[in-house]
């Protein structure tokens, strides 16, 4: 990944699922007893207040597409050796599903 686009700080930072438990993690827990998925996983974890949050913005409210694409070469060479590597499409999946339920409560 080129550190102009996203720097090695922030990837540093990101929290990232065990991408070695396609099966069992955080993001495959997200879809147990509602979606039937064999494998399941992400690139990394978003949290409000980050220090990598302004990149998710340009990404996602400036049309900054390339930060996509980096996101998408970096996800795609990580996930050449497991059973995703054939994967078709990437989604975005909010995890912090408390904190909707809080804020409707
Ligand atoms: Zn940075």
């Amino acid at each position: 990944m080129q550190e102009k686009v996203i720097c090695s700080k922030c990837l540093y930072h990101m929290p990232r699922p065990k991408i070695a438990d396609l099966e069992n993690n955080a993001v495959s827990q997200l879809f147990w007893g509602r979606v039937k998925l064999k494998y399941c996983t992400a690139l990394f974890f978003y949290s409000k207040g980050s220090i990598y949050q302004n990149i998710i913005h340009n990404l996602k409210y400036h049309g900054k597409q390339y930060i996509g694409v980096e996101f998408g070469k970096l996800f795609g060479s990580e996930l050449k050796s497991t059973p995703l590597s054939s994967v078709d499409l990437v989604v975005p999946v909010p995890l912090h599903q408390k904190k909707t339920q809080e804020k409707r409560f």
